[in-house]
């Protein structure tokens, strides 16, 4: 299987990904049922929700966010993370 670029960037490069504040974050799981890329894994000892995949993250999507009523995901700076693509495009990644 090739190794799954964005932009012509390796994916593997990329920072994107859901970050939980765990501080909101009330397990509910609506996130997780949502997302259909397998980026998060569910700790039912803990009950914690973790993102245990972070590279299978659509890169600038944010759509599960929309389902979490306390706002406890939050992702990276979009026009960052497109200057770094940019960057890495040039360097030829
Ligand atoms: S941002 Fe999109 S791809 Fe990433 S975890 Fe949420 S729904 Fe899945
Ligand atoms: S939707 Fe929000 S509150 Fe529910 S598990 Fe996901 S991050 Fe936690």
């Amino acid at each position: 299987m090739s190794e799954s670029t964005f932009m012509g960037v390796p994916r593997a490069k990329i920072s994107w990904a859901p970050v939980i504040d765990y501080a909101k974050c009330t397990f509910c799981l609506e996130c997780d049922k949502f997302c259909p890329h397998k980026v998060y894994e569910v700790n039912r000892e803990e009950r914690r929700l973790i993102v245990a995949h972070p590279e299978h993250c659509v890169v600038f999507c944010r759509a599960c966010s929309k389902t979490c009523g306390p706002d406890a995901l939050s992702f990276p700076n979009k026009a960052e993370v497109t200057e770094r693509i940019k960057a890495l495009r040039k360097e030829g990644a």
